[in-house]
């Protein structure tokens, strides 16, 4: 019988490289996580500079390296820049220091994380106004940012670039000015936001989407009032069907459309079978009634 890492597929970038279909979400877990996550069997682990643990991340990474677990080539790591980090010379500056906190020489993918850089003030992530908006930063430029990022891959720091939460019309600027077309476009998707059309749009141009949130956050604590797709009847009745989770059944959808998922569980029997799901598959009709699901939300 094969294992979980030999049956999870893997997608071939616009750029000849190859990303893992599953990967784990990093935002707000901690070294043993990432261990037992390792240890279910995923390898690509969703970063960014943003989350503040790459250190202890790339700690639980380097660890199972160490214990011959795994080789650095087996993992894709994912790192983003922060928009107050997106001025001249910043994108490098920031995926040095990722690289510096998770310890390692190179990034598989690093992303733009939002379209909308932000001042410089200190250090803060989300500078405001005294009437408390985020302190735009409109004289930057997102093609003189993207053109930072391809030198940042010419000089092996990273092996693609990609863009997170970027809509067409962002992503068309960078391919009419840049000679790049972005690898990955990281987006919010899960039953109620399918991003069907986006997808589309990105499969034209040879562009992987890839599905953050795909269990819409279910049951953190700041989304805790949120019907979450795990508690709709279809859902749930496709996992009884297919003896899975519900989250299981949200995971597949976005995997047998061929987009990405990177589903964040501090849970072991949760990280667990979040992974184990490629011993069924859906119908399309099954597809299908889950895009039904779409509301668009944001
Ligand atoms: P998510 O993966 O949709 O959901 C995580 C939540 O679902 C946690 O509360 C988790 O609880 C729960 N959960 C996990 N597996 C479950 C299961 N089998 N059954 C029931 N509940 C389950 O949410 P997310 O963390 O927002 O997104 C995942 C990753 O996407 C992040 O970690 C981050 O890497 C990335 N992301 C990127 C962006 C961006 O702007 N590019 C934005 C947001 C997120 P427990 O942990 O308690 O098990």
């Amino acid at each position: 019988m094969s294992s979980i890492v030999e049956k999870v597929p893997l997608i071939r970038l616009n750029d000849g490289n190859y990303i893992p279909i599953i990967g784990f979400g990093t935002f707000c877990v901690d070294e043993n996580v990432v261990r037992i996550a390792i240890d279910a069997g995923y390898r690509h682990f969703d970063c960014a500079d943003f989350y503040q643990n790459e250190d202890v991340i790339g700690t639980a990474l380097r660890k199972a390296i160490n214990e011959g677990k795994v080789k650095r080539e087996d993992l894709f790591i994912t790192s983003k820049v922060w928009p107050t980090w997106l001025g001249k010379g910043r994108p490098l500056k920031s995926a040095q220091r990722s690289l510096k906190n998770l310890g390692f020489d190179y990034l598989d993918l690093l992303l733009i994380h939002w379209p909308t850089p932000l001042k410089q003030v200190d250090n803060d992530f989300l500078p405001r106004d005294q009437n408390d908006k985020c302190l735009l930063d409109e004289s930057i430029k997102l093609i003189d940012v993207w053109k930072e990022f391809e030198e940042i891959k010419s000089a092996g720091l990273t092996r693609s670039i990609g863009v997170s939460n970027f809509n067409p019309e962002q992503i068309d600027d960078l391919i009419k000015n840049s000679s790049t077309v972005p690898a990955v476009n990281q987006v919010e998707s899960h039953p109620f936001i399918s991003n069907s059309k986006l997808l589309k749009w990105l499969r034209e141009r040879g562009i992987e989407m890839t599905a953050y949130s795909p269990l819409a956050s279910a049951g953190m604590e700041w989304n805790k009032s949120t019907l979450s797709p795990l508690e709709v009847p279809l859902i749930k009745n496709l996992a009884i069907k297919y003896g899975v989770t519900p989250a299981a059944i949200c995971i597949k959808w976005q995997i047998q459309r061929g987009v990405t998922a990177i589903p964040k569980s501090s849970t072991k029997d949760r990280i667990y079978s979040n992974i184990d799901i490629f011993d069924f598959r859906m119908t399309d009709e099954e597809i299908s009634s889950i895009e039904d699901l779409n509301r668009d939300l944001k």
